[in-house]
């Protein structure tokens, strides 16, 4: 017989992880007891040995699904152990490190409770256990019991309350664990607030008749698990029309959720990957490609995968996801969903209960106030949702996940730090503006928000500051130092500031592109003292050292500091923001800083794109970039997609939506590769050097893509040419800095390498030439993972100066 102590770090609170080590132990006819502390699990136990190892290599195959087991280390037991059954002791509260877990999407187990007639949770709406259900959506304070969630408005029943305090049963200390009679409870009205007969559809519950509603064309906004979300009939041309009119948004892509993996193979091609991420506890969109079987989308009909396509699918509306290859789809996260698609044989739109640019509603006033005009129905219910989550969205790209916005499901599970990382001061990092997120480290871990909007809007500032606050408190986390983005407008910033004056402590400006490096770095697990790499960040826009604005920079980085080596050449940005919404204002200037405006018009007069621009005010615009009045230079990469977009007429006027010129291009290409085989030309661009800097120059693309236009090359292959080129000269700058600084190490982020056919070609091209390549997959290459990289730069600066 022996004794050993067995301790286990990872996500094991909170997660069923005790009962199921209290089943093993049983099993295997061990003694001992099993307790939670501040580094996790501990276990003591008393046995065979044969039977300890046997236990505990069965409890490292049987992780609970919430659960993930970092370490588990054995050591004999010093000391006497005195049980003679197995048991689970109470907490221990040193310093509890506490956990708090995402929300996870329901389990298997409940799935079919919820359909079993015999279940006593049967179509129960808010059926959870210790494997899935809220968590971070419903916690108000710490610990993590009901009597902090909003569940503690609903004291369990007898029948729930056995279940709760039942050691073998699966909701045993299930925090919000509820049923018909004790817990809280859905139900549909109308928005113009007229009474509903039942003589309106056959149905079995409010939750059925909501099927019946989107199946009969009408809009429902559902209130979720951290949000309203508005539904319709995906493939009712009509209900989508609509949506979008009332919503007001005309282009931006819908998001879908289908009652299973079938109906959504019905329509994308997917992966094994792609299954098990739509399947997973966080339950994202998944952006998946679209099967050539669309008729709305003459380019694309290719005879051959139709043979793919099982049974017959209803059409989906074409305006669902106009000009995109791909479709985001979401499986049924919650009992709610799950009861309102069990009869739809069809997916539905599934997209954010909100005001244009506003965060979701989570409120049943607030939905009611604000939503009326856009749904028919509405589906209430009474558990108040205390933090929005939105819904996360991922994609595959080359075997590799890319999370796009990390939100539900994901956060706020910790990110482990790097090497060197782990005796680092408490940091708080701001974020950006734009699709914030912020980030508290300590302990080396980083936890990272949940996706909270941009914050340029009253309420998503609001919901910020107010997140921040509880985060704060839930992760007993005390700043000693507060990291900001160096733009000194931004609201995260000056938000920053505020606090460290109130708390006075320091403050440090971390410059935006040097974040993004930072931030791929860190979740790529390079060791703080890590020699310098070569960061490349692409995106819209960030402040520079010099004061200017950046956006396309090559940069020597390590976690201190940076040297700028290469940039893109800047260019102004006409009438400021307006030059984000209105791609022309690009064109034009990028036209008019390659070339001489009028000997341009004598050349291409004729062009659609020249005459366009002459209808715009020119004169006063040459004069506001002469006085240098609101148009400031930027070396953005993610403006010169915008200008060549509008040059092949997308979005030319207007941009509805962020990043959807770049999008709809990219979307050309891959039509085009679809279409005639890889296509190898492209653009040329200069690489000058001034003042020790290589500047890109697009002048030369531009000469070649005015001739193109004017031999009526197609967009297509116009878009082609562009993102071939762009990644031709990024490879080429990249492999001469590389063999000038001696690198081997190359970092690819920022927004713009959401671009798949950029990353991927970048990345063949660097790869080809011996050169590493390092990628985000856990945090977004855009501003939602610029939070990360401010923290762990400001951590590297206070470890350095120590
Ligand atoms: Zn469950
Ligand atoms: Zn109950």
């Amino acid at each position: 017989m022996k004794a050993e102590s067995i301790r286990i770090r990872g996500t094991v609170q909170g997660v069923g992880f005790r009962p199921t080590v209290y089943r093993l132990a049983k099993a295997y006819g061990l003694c001992g007891d099993v307790c939670n502390d501040g580094e996790g699990v501990l276990i003591r136990v008393w046995g065979r040995e044969e039977s300890i190892t046997a236990f505990v290599a069965k409890l490292q195959q049987e992780c609970p699904p919430l659960g993930k087991i970092n370490q588990l280390t054995r050591q004999p037991y010093q000391g006497e152990l005195k049980f003679d059954d197995f048991v689970i002791s109470p907490s221990v509260s040193s310093q509890t490190k506490t956990s708090i877990s995402p929300d996870a999407a329901t389990c298997p187990q409940c799935q079919q409770e919820i359909f079993d007639l015999y279940s006593r949770y049967y179509r129960y709406p808010f059926t959870n256990c210790t494997h899935c259900g809220p968590r971070l959506s419903i916690i108000r304070a710490i610990p993590y019991d009901r009597c902090n969630t909003s569940m503690a408005a609903f004291p369990m029943c007898e029948a729930c309350d056995k279940e709760y305090r039942d050691v073998s049963d699966r909701r045993f200390h299930a925090q919000p664990t509820a049923c018909h009679i004790c817990g809280p409870k859905a139900w549909l009205e109308r928005t113009d607030s007229k009474p509903i007969t039942a003589s309106m559809f056959s149905m079995l519950d409010d939750v059925d008749a909501v099927c019946t509603l989107l199946q009969k064309g009408e809009i429902v906004a559902i209130k979720g698990i951290g949000g309203f979300h508005l539904a319709c009939d995906a493939t009712n041309h009509t209900a989508v029309q609509k949506l979008r009119q009332r919503k007001h948004r005309y282009h931006k892509p819908f998001a879908l959720m289908a009652r299973d993996i079938d109906m959504i193979a019905t329509y994308c091609h997917i992966s094994n990957q792609e299954r098990e991420l739509l399947t997973s506890p966080p339950a994202p969109i998944v952006l998946l490609q679209k099967r050539q079987i669309d008729n709305s989308s003459p380019t694309q009909t290719k005879k051959t995968s139709v043979t793919f396509a099982t049974k017959s699918s209803a059409n989906l509306s074409p305006s669902i996801a106009p000009h995109q290859n791909t479709l985001g789809f979401i499986l049924p996260y919650t009992p709610l969903h799950h009861l309102i698609l069990k009869r739809m044989n069809r997916p539905i739109v599934f997209t954010s209960g909100n005001l244009s640019d506003e965060p979701q509603c989570i409120d049943n006033n607030e939905a009611k106030d604000k939503l009326s005009e856009i749904a028919d129905y509405f589906l209430l219910h009474n558990r108040d949702i205390i933090n929005r989550v939105d819904d996360s969205v991922v994609r595959v790209i080359n075997n590799q996940v890319q999370i796009i916005r990390r939100a539900r499901g994901y956060a706020p599970a910790p990110i482990n730090l790097p090497p060197g990382f782990s005796n680092i001061p408490p940091v708080l990092a701001m974020g950006g503006e734009l699709k914030n997120t912020f980030c508290l480290l300590k302990d080396g871990q980083a936890i990272l928000s949940q996706h909270l909007g941009d914050l340029e809007n009253a309420t998503a500032f609001t919901a910020y500051q107010e997140t921040l606050n509880l985060y704060l408190n839930l992760f007993e986390h005390q700043p000693e130092i507060i990291a900001i983005d160096k733009h000194p407008e931004y609201l995260s910033s000056k938000f920053g500031k505020q606090l460290a004056a109130a708390n006075k402590i320091p403050i440090d400006n971390i410059q935006h592109h040097h974040a993004h490096i930072a931030a791929c770095m860190a979740e790529n697990n390079l060791p703080l003292k890590s020699p310098p790499i070569l960061g490349i960040a692409l995106d819209g826009l960030g402040y520079g050292e010099d004061g200017t604005f950046w956006g396309g920079e090559f940069l020597l980085a390590d976690y201190q500091q940076f040297q700028r080596l290469a940039t893109f050449k800047p260019v102004a940005m006409i009438g400021g923001s307006k030059a984000m919404k209105e791609p022309w204002r690009n064109t034009y200037a990028h036209l008019t800083s390659a070339f001489n405006w009028d000997k341009l018009i004598q050349q291409y007069g004729d062009l659609e794109i020249v005459k366009f621009l002459q209808i715009k005010p020119l004169k006063l615009i040459d004069r506001l970039v002469e006085q240098q009045i609101n148009c400031p230079p930027a070396s953005s990469v993610g403006r010169l997609f915008d200008a060549v977009a509008a040059a092949i007429a997308i979005c030319r006027e207007q941009c509805s939506y962020e990043g959807q010129a770049a999008m709809e291009m990219e979307d050309l290409v891959k039509t085009n590769a679809l279409n005639n085989g890889e296509e190898t030309l492209s653009y040329s661009f200069n690489l000058g050097i001034l003042d020790n800097i290589y500047y890109i120059d697009p002048s030369s693309m531009w000469q070649d893509l005015l001739d193109d236009l004017e031999q009526q090359v197609s967009s297509a292959i116009i878009a082609t040419k562009f993102h071939y080129g762009l990644a031709k000269i990024i490879v080429n700058t990249a492999q001469k800095l590389c063999q000038k600084n001696d690198i081997n190490q190359v970092v690819l982020t920022g927004g713009v390498f959401q671009n798949t056919i950029l990353l991927e070609r970048v990345k063949i091209g660097l790869e080809n030439l011996g050169i590493n390549t390092i990628t985000h997959s856990l945090i977004p290459a855009n501003d939602g993972g610029l939070s990360l990289g401010q923290a762990v730069i400001a951590a590297a600066k206070l470890i350095k100066g120590k």
